[in-house]
């Protein structure tokens, strides 16, 4: 990549630019492997811990569609950029109390994986005259069981189903489709495999409900190769956290 036409970018700006243009290699790469358009997928920066100002290099580089996962952190950082162009993904687990603070500023919530949840996201955006796009989270954990929400978060892959019909019930709330993180262990393939068999089913109920949000900086090749729609990027665009958070 030529600087020509940048100088006077800063060298956050300039590192960030490299990291995004290598991203969107490995994406097209893995979208060609899959028989894919590169355009097939969109890219969510998952600006947690990293300050607004990474939000607004991100955007002059056309980078819009923004993830958080705390609250706490993400409602100053959306105000913050009230001026920009954002689409604000929540991709954190949610406790229901936080429904009031989210429905404010998020346009997608990615983790819903419970119909309290689902009650509570639905008041508060008919409160704020809003429509939200949910997403039910899976849980794609080996041991999960019906009827237990995961550890990070997702309802079992056979409960899936009655969240997807009460969001798409819920008046205020729009079904977009499903989320996952994979496993901390094993094959990231595998385990996107069965998300996608989710989607699918999902899909052809509320044909709507397009989007697969998996994949992240490690795996997102995997996931693209199993039909991620969005890929939720927070350390290949803005590099590593420190070590006590993420
Ligand atoms: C932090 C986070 C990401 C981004 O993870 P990276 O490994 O930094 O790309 C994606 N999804 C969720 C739910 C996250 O919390």
């Amino acid at each position: 990549m030529t600087e020509t036409g940048h100088t006077g970018e800063s060298a956050r700006a300039r590192r960030i630019r490299a990291n995004l243009d290598a991203v969107r290699e490995r994406i097209a790469t893995a979208c060609a492997k899959a028989g894919r358009p590169a355009d097939d997928v969109t890219i969510i920066a998952v600006t947690k811990t990293f300050p607004a100002s990474d939000v607004r290099i991100l955007a002059d580089l056309g980078v819009l569609d923004v993830g958080e996962n705390r609250d706490q952190e993400a409602s100053p950082k959306a105000d913050h950029c009230r001026d920009l162009p954002l689409t604000w993904h929540f991709v954190g687990q949610l406790q229901t109390n936080k429904a009031r603070s989210v429905a404010r500023y998020a346009d997608v919530v990615h983790s819903v994986d419970r119909e309290r949840l689902v009650r509570a996201l639905g008041a508060r955006s008919r409160v704020e005259n809003r429509t939200l796009e949910c997403l039910v989270q899976v849980n794609l954990d080996t041991e999960s069981a019906p009827g237990v929400i995961g550890p990070r978060g997702g309802a079992d892959p056979r409960d899936a189903m009655a969240v997807a019909d009460a969001i798409a019930a819920e008046d205020g709330l729009e079904l977009g489709g499903v989320m996952a993180v994979a496993p901390r262990q094993g094959d990231p393939a595998e385990a996107f495999e069965r998300l996608y068999a989710v989607a699918q089913a999902v899909r052809g109920r509320y044909p709507r409900a397009k989007v697969v949000s998996a994949g992240m900086s490690r795996d997102l090749e995997a996931a693209i190769e199993q039909g991620a729609t969005h890929v939720r990027l927070g350390a290949a665009l803005l590099d590593d956290r420190g070590p006590n958070v993420g």
